[in-house]
């Protein structure tokens, strides 16, 4: 089948940044969240990257509308029967993404292959929520989505060979190089990354180093481009503390204790980037 319209479920970061490279590659986009304001906010989010881009010369005006045109947004979920493939990157949680999975088992074709960004949960449990567990995919995208160039390709216990294929090549498609993991809590990713970012939360509410001392180490000293506890305000603190939840469930491993300060910030409102504070404040 031939994939010409993507539907993408959650507008957030990563929907967003989805849609984006989506549309940038030719495909028209069904963008959809739970509200009009929270889909009018992805679209400017998306029209911002690419004014930039524009500024910056890497891409011309008129092909900025052309993509913005690809693009169409929407808050009821019956819209997605239009898609051929879809990309489901709603918030990360089991029951948010069991129920969508449910309903959009029932509303795409049967030959529609359903895609799931999460970062932890795993892949053949919610495939079990449908009827094609065959053709429900992880396709783990990194943040920002226009930026980072892999994609991380997660077949379940049941995913066919067809379905993996062509994932593959849609991830190609959009410019990325797709990486498999199997079907284990946190794939590859995110069971290396985000110990160590719980690690250097810990060292924080040990009183190890200041934010500023444990970001700065990490980043001269490991040549990382950011500190562990900037990288985890840009993903979201909510975000990060249900994968250590998801890894700690999966292996019933004291090592994937989630600190208590990230479950207190969590607790606060404190998400990190997306909502002003989090290790940091941003304006
Ligand atoms: P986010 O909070 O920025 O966006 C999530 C969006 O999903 C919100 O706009 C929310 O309103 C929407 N949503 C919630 N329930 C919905 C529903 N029933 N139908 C439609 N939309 C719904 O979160 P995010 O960072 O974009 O993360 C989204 C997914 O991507 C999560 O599964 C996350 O684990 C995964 N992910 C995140 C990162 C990261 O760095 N943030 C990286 C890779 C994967």
């Amino acid at each position: 089948m031939k994939i010409e319209t993507l539907g993408v479920i959650g507008a957030g970061q990563m929907g967003s940044g989805i849609a984006q490279v989506a549309a940038a590659s030719g495909l028209r986009v069904v963008l959809n969240d739970i509200e009009q304001g929270l889909v009018d906010k992805g679209r400017k989010s998306i029209e911002g990257n690419l004014a930039r881009s524009v500024e910056k010369g890497k891409l011309a005006a008129g092909e900025k509308e052309a993509i913005l045109g690809r693009i169409r947004g929407t808050v009821r979920l019956e819209d997605l029967a239009a898609a051929d493939f879809v990309v489901e990157a709603a918030t990360e949680r089991q029951e948010i993404k069991f129920q969508i999975f449910r309903e959009l088992d029932r509303l795409c074709r049967p030959e529609v292959i359903l895609a799931t960004n999460t970062s932890s949960i795993p892949i053949g449990r919610i495939a079990a929520q449908t009827r094609r567990p065959d053709k429900v995919i992880g396709m783990h995208f990194m943040n920002p989505v226009p930026v980072m160039k892999l994609v991380e390709v997660i077949p379940g216990l049941s995913t066919s060979e067809e379905t993996l294929k062509t994932t593959w090549a849609l991830a190609e498609k959009f410019g990325k190089t797709p990486a498999r993991a199997n079907d284990y809590p946190g794939f590859i990713a995110n069971r290396i990354l985000l110990p160590m970012i719980n690690e250097a939360v810990y060292c924080l509410y040990h009183g190890v180093g200041t934010r500023e001392d444990i970001d700065t180490v990490m980043r001269l000293g490991m040549n990382h481009p950011m500190g562990p506890l900037a990288l985890a305000d840009l993903i979201g603190l909510d975000t990060c503390l249900a994968i250590m939840e998801t890894l700690y469930d999966g292996f019933k491993d004291s090592k994937y204790r989630p600190c208590p300060l990230l479950r207190k910030y969590v607790e606060a409102g404190w998400l990190g980037r997306k909502t002003g504070r989090g290790f940091y404040e941003y304006r």
